[in-house]
């Protein structure tokens, strides 16, 4: 198999996006900003299309939430995946973004019935119920009105995940999905209800899953599942096995396994079952198709070892902060030397830090800096913390760039808010 495209390649000891020159677009629209590679996420949307193609005709619903900006989202449409969906704004975002109803599904463990009405109406390829009470509401209206719609009970296994427990969902003690016990049962009071029809079964254990074991552990569990489900006289056509394959973040780690022996296991699972393959793959995607622009803004010395202080935050990537996660650091264009050093952001929180006590590329204030993988899972969770604006997304594409998300302007951060009468106006 060819080395998977390298999206940031050093170029003359110059990191590049592409063809682009990071510094050419820190020096153009500032930092920090999100910078997108369309190669790298063309690239494994490619490699996963032909590790399912022996299934026929797949549905690859890419998992919004992910990176929901609207340039990465037509650009995966283009490559003809669909859309997985966890809410009413995710479901307008992927339809703004050109993709057909017909090739979006609806997860998510509270939908209202806002957006269960939004989704029949606009259109919707599925809608995974996460407990009996949702189909019971979902009926009401789908009755009300006048709709049939397919749905598939996502299926709680109860297997360990292996991952960090804040993106684990498949054990038993997670809000997700309903016992496998109760499916059977769950499936007939569904089957019994009006505008509801009974077409799949859904699983999704986790997120950054590095081993395929409780993976296949889980689909084993799926197959029974159709098979029984089949005998009590369901039409089951779709089997949706969800996200949750991991990536690389540290390269000196051993790396997760491959697309292409996840679609080997896949094959070996779920061949015979006679069902609509459907996945669901978010990070897998647009993960390593990203990465945080930064700049050095100070250093100061710390007991150990420097702080090296860099205009991010953890409002811009809350990853580190919220799931311990790890990011490769790197300078945008190395001297060949190494320092030891905390990588901290500017703000008022102590979570608010990338690295401790990590060696990295020696740099100086100014310096430009990436924070690798970041792609999926960051710029979709900023905030504006510190009453920080939220930070730019460029997209690249060979030797072109584009924003394809304004830096957020200081004026945005007051816009929504309006005075109480009883506080006078500030003039
Ligand atoms: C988050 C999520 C995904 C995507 O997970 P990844 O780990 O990014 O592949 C898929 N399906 C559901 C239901 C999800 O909640």
């Amino acid at each position: 198999m060819p080395e998977p495209l390298d999206p940031f390649p050093p170029r003359g000891g110059r990191l590049h996006c592409e063809e682009v020159p990071l510094e050419a677009i820190a020096r153009a629209v500032g930092t920090p900003a999100y910078v997108y590679s369309t190669g790298g996420m063309v690239a494994q949307a490619r490699r996963l299309k032909a590790a399912l193609a022996p299934f026929g005709d797949p549905l690859i619903a890419f998992a919004v939430k992910a990176n929901p900006n609207a340039a990465v989202l037509a650009t995966l449409f283009a490559e003809g995946l669909g859309a997985d969906v966890v809410s009413g704004g995710e479901y307008a975002r992927a339809r703004a973004a050109g993709v057909d109803g017909g090739r979006i599904l609806f997860s998510g463990v509270g939908k209202t019935e806002e957006e269960m009405r939004l989704a029949m109406a606009g259109g919707i390829f599925q809608l995974n119920l996460e407990s009996v009470e949702e189909a019971e509401t979902l009926s009401a209206l789908a009755s009300s009105m006048g709709r049939e719609v397919d749905v598939a009970f996502r299926i709680n296994p109860d297997v360990a995940a292996g991952s960090h427990a804040k993106i684990s969902t498949g054990s038993a003690h997670n809000k997700f999905g309903i016992p496998i016990a109760d499916a059977p049962a769950a499936c007939a009071r569904a089957a019994s209800l009006p505008g509801l029809r009974v077409r799949g079964v859904a699983v999704h254990i986790g997120s950054q899953l590095t081993s395929l074991e409780p993976l296949e552990a889980a689909f084993v569990k799926v197959g029974a599942l159709i098979a029984e489900l089949r005998s009590a006289g369901h039409d089951i056509a779709t089997s949706d096995l969800g996200g949750g394959l991991g990536i690389a973040y540290d390269p000196d780690l051993p790396p997760p396994p491959t697309i292409e022996e996840y679609g080997a296991m896949l094959r070996r699972v779920a061949w015979d079952w006679g069902t609509r393959l459907i996945v669901e793959p978010g990070r897998l995607i647009v993960g390593n198709a990203g990465l945080l622009l930064t700049r050095v803004v100070r250093i100061k010395p710390g007991p150990d070892c420097p702080f090296v202080i860099v205009d991010a935050g953890m409002n811009d990537l809350m990853r580190p902060t919220l799931y311990d996660a790890w990011h490769h650091i790197q300078a945008v264009e190395p001297n060949g030397r190494t320092m030891a050093a905390d990588v901290v952001g500017p703000l008022c929180e102590s979570g608010d830090s990338f690295a401790f006590s990590r060696a990295i590329d020696s740099v100086e204030p100014g310096d430009l800096m990436a924070i690798r993988s970041c792609g999926a899972y960051a710029a979709t969770m900023a905030n504006n913390y510190n009453s920080r604006p939220l930070t730019p997304e460029v997209l690249v594409k060979g030797g072109e760039w584009a924003v394809v998300r304004e830096r957020q302007g200081i004026d945005a951060l007051t816009r929504d808010e309006r005075p109480a009468p009883w506080l006078g106006s500030a003039e």
